[in-house]
């Protein structure tokens, strides 16, 4: 039997859909060049409600016919040379479904394979983000931003023949960079990507990722029930009214906290979190009315705090609050765990007050949409800069 090459693409459907698909397909022509069959497929974005949930796109090739079949007989690959996560924030983790909880970035890597992350972020931040593998990986970082490439509204950024360029340089053996220029040229008929796969081929650097590194904490799962402890029938159980939360200081109950869905979480779908700045809330409810998710809780000072289990960063309490600088999306990059900031907020109230406008002033770029008008306009330079420097 030959040699088969699997590597996946995480990314978030159905935003990077197109652009999964362009880098899976590449992956699947260039290894055709030298004569070696393959097949792409997606996983899990089917589904317009689906907007911003991790999705994943698969390669496959192998050195022969049968050993491709052979690999194929699998529904998914149990393990990959290659992951490729076309959003940095993903490096947390990844909840397609509720079907698992949440599963580390780098699951399916092979010992010595490779994780390509598109970010602005350090090595350092990132692995801090991904989980603890019991063996050593390589990390390596295609700088840009978050890319929308292929999206009808987006400008071609070449996110994909960068990462294409990439692949080729690590793993020579699934397809060679004179085949991957021959595909870019056959398939796009743009000389200027043939140029940015190979200035990221020239350019690759990359870094080993220790057992002793990374994110520690056991990822949130959960069992499913097994086949024979389902009840008889369809039975859609009805979500159970909420609670009344304690205050951490004085100790009271009271405000509400709708109970949430007890397996599946939104800590991977979201790009984004709002920070509240409870010190100038008017307490006019907005927020609470309109988020599209149900995810504030209702203190019992009557205060709003986004429940972190089931905000998407979607932005509307941020785009609604009447109160300027009130409510702030920052980068999800920027948090390490989902705690209470109102909690945070009425234990200590300049501490808080001091980590969020350090938490504002880190990011004033967003992952999707815009602050104010003109913001987009003002961050081209620097967005072109990354691209030149590649
Ligand atoms: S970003 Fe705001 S409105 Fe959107 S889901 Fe989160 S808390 Fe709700
Ligand atoms: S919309 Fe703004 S001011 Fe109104 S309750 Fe929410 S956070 Fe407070």
């Amino acid at each position: 039997m030959g040699r088969l090459f699997a590597v996946e693409i995480i990314y978030r459907g159905i935003f990077q859909k197109t652009l999964a698909k362009n880098i899976s397909r590449g992956i699947v022509l260039a290894a055709h060049q030298a004569g070696k069959p393959g097949i792409s497929f997606g996983r899990y974005s089917d589904s317009p409600e689906r907007n911003g949930i991790p999705a994943k796109s698969f390669a496959i090739v192998g050195t022969d016919q049968e050993t491709l079949e052979r690999g194929m007989a699998k529904y998914e690959p149990k393990e990959v040379d290659i992951t490729i996560t076309v959003d940095d924030t993903l490096c947390k983790g990844v909840e397609s479904w509720a079907w698992y909880g949440l599963q580390p970035v780098n699951k399916l890597l092979k010992q010595g394979g490779t994780l390509i992350v598109t970010s602005r972020e350090t090595p350092e931040a990132l692995i801090s983000m991904a989980h603890r593998k019991e063996y050593p990986y390589q990390l390596c970082i295609v700088k840009g931003t978050v890319s929308f490439s292929g999206l009808w509204v987006y400008k071609d950024d070449h996110s994909d023949v960068r990462i294409l360029g990439t692949i080729a340089r690590i793993l020579p053996e699934l397809f060679t960079l004179d085949s991957l220029k021959k595909v870019i040229q056959d398939e796009w008929h743009d000389a200027v990507k043939v140029s940015s796969a190979e200035r990221a081929y020239e350019r690759f650097t990359s870094t080993t990722v220790r057992p002793n590194q990374g994110n520690p904490e056991t990822p949130y799962k959960f069992d499913l029930p097994k086949w024979h402890e389902m009840g008889e029938g369809v039975a859609i159980p009805s979500i159970p009214t909420g609670k009344q939360i304690e205050d951490p200081g004085t100790h009271a109950m009271g405000g509400y906290r709708p109970d949430r869905n007890p397996t599946f979480k939104k800590f991977s779908t979201r790009t984004m979190r709002p920070v509240v700045d409870f010190d100038t809330c008017i307490k006019c409810t907005l927020c609470w009315l309109q988020c599209p998710d149900t995810c504030f809780d209702v203190t019992p000072d009557g205060l709003y705090d986004a429940n972190m289990q089931a905000c998407c960063g979607c932005g509307v309490c941020e785009a609604v609050c009447p109160v300027p600088n009130c409510v702030t999306m920052i980068n999800e990059t920027e948090f390490r765990d989902n705690s209470s900031q109102w909690e945070a907020w009425k234990k200590d109230k300049s501490g808080y007050k001091t980590w969020l406008q350090q938490k504002i002033e880190s990011r004033p770029e967003r992952s999707h949409g815009f602050r104010y008008r003109g913001q987009y306009k003002e961050q081209i330079p620097e967005m072109l800069e990354i691209a030149r420097e590649g």
